[in-house]
């Protein structure tokens, strides 16, 4: 994808990385609003990392928003919630993302239900056990809302005899064209701070630590405004770069210090939750609401009214798109999520989920697939590789599908951010050769 280059501003940061243009105004200063409730909703077992969830209901039953339709699978496993009041009218396979069929629960909505969620009595989390929040976080099917869907109670396990020393809450939000953690610290910014202590609290942590990148000025005022100066919390500003929203890129832009390959950030006393999954956490225990509905930024040159919006879990792409008056006729692909990580929607009938950050509408000239040149050797690939591979040679071994000898060159260190792709002046798709490796190394069981 072609994407005009802009200089980065002042802040702290990392090593390499590249400057993507933000493309962030088209929707940064517009309000959150909410879609309407529409009339079916789809809600895939699978939507989060790990195993999918097993269903509690059955076809025919009715359900109110909010009520548990799934149970974790497992530990690496969420619950899910019904989005409106209904009826289940499906359990069974339903059109995904990537145009694959996966296991669902379809509810149809009652057209007479207000749709209201009646806010329970606040949860005591202070006085819970650590065990007890986190079962809590892990049934109010609660994920890292950043994009990558991991269950927020995994993170929050911590191995007995580590210490966590900080809570980093990442508000970088570094991917070009989404506003909506920018919009959310802007507009709820006590709330963002009220989950940060939460997490601070029940992980025993000294300090929390928010990191912003420096192109957000408002929402870095606006959660600066409800700091005291006593609080244990501190706002960080971030030099704009990507993809500095990647955890171990955030960690070594906020402390200056690196997480060891292999490693997890709890390693070295640090707790990384999104700003979205804070407020999640925090709306949780304040008013019983589990993860029902996200913040959607839907932008793009392919669409005329872009807009940040509350979307119930399992609403259509196409229902969204709908709100926001449709694909211009130029649009030639839609995306679900950032421009440099996000998934091509094959079908416009797949449902929002907890992961959606974003959905973005290209026209022609963002998608043209430019010619394919051989590699100059230029180096530039090297240069933005923030984990210090070496995506030349790994493009090479990935064409000649020599996937053993990519593993010799760390190729499962490599976070598919695609800043070595962005870089390459012979347009040579890295990514695509390293993601095509890396998925035949987990089936074949030869990532480790
Ligand atoms: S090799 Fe992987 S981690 Fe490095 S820039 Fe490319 S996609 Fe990102
Ligand atoms: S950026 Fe592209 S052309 Fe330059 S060394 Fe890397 S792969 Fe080769």
């Amino acid at each position: 994808m072609k994407l005009l280059r802009s200089l980065g501003t002042l802040g702290r940061g990392f090593a390499h990385g590249v400057h993507p243009a933000h493309n962030k105004e088209q929707t940064a200063d517009l309000a959150i609003q909410r879609v309407p409730f529409v009339e079916r909703y789809v809600m895939p077992l699978g939507q989060h990392i790990g195993v999918p969830a097993k269903p509690v209901v059955s076809v025919g039953e009715r359900v109110e928003r909010g009520q548990l339709i799934a149970e974790p699978g497992a530990f690496i496993s969420t619950a899910l919630h019904s989005p409106v009041t209904g009826t289940v009218r499906d359990i069974g396979p339903h059109r995904y993302i990537g145009g694959v069929f996966k296991p669902a629960i379809e509810i149809e909505a009652d057209p007479y239900a207000t749709q209201q969620f009646e806010a329970q009595p606040p949860i005591d989390w202070e006085a819970l056990s650590i065990d007890a929040f986190i079962e809590h976080v892990q049934r109010a099917g609660i994920v890292g809302m950043g994009g990558a869907a991991f269950p927020s109670h995994v993170k929050l396990s911590i191995p007995e005899g580590q210490q966590i020393d900080d809570v980093l809450i990442n508000g970088a939000e570094c991917e070009p064209y989404l506003t909506n953690d920018h919009r959310l610290m802007v507009e709820r910014p006590e709330t963002v701070l009220r989950g940060a202590e939460m997490l601070r609290r029940k992980l025993g942590a000294k300090h929390a630590t928010i990191g912003v990148e420096s192109n957000k000025p408002e929402a870095i005022e606006a959660l600066n405004a409800c700091i005291d100066v006593n609080d244990p919390v501190t706002v960080v500003s971030l030099e704009v770069k990507y993809p500095q929203g990647a955890e171990k890129m955030l960690i070594k832009a906020v402390y200056n210090r690196e997480v060891p390959a292999g490693e997890l950030p709890r390693n070295i006393g640090i707790v990384v939750n999104n700003v979205g999954t804070a407020v999640a956490i925090a709306d949780y225990f304040d008013t019983g609401m589990p993860l029902i509905e996200r913040i959607v930024t839907v932008s793009g040159p392919g669409i005329d009214y872009p807009a940040n919006l509350i979307v119930p879990l399992g609403t259509s792409i196409r229902e969204v798109l709908r709100f926001c008056g449709g694909l211009s006729e130029e649009t030639r692909e839609v995306m679900m999520g950032g421009p440099m990580m996000g998934l091509p929607v094959a079908s416009l009938d797949a449902p929002i989920i907890k992961g959606s950050s974003g959905i973005l509408a290209f026209t022609e000239s963002e998608t043209g697939r430019p010619r394919e040149y051989p590699c100059i050797r230029c180096g530039r690939c090297l240069e933005a590789c923030p984990y210090f591979l070496n995506p030349s040679r790994l493009a090479r071994l990935g064409k000649a599908r020599l996937f053993e000898e990519m593993k010799e060159y760390q190729v499962m260190d490599c976070v598919e951010c695609g800043a070595c792709t962005f870089a390459c002046p012979s347009n040579i798709p890295i990514v695509q050769h390293i993601r095509s490796c890396k998925d035949n190394l987990r089936q074949h069981g030869g990532a480790n």
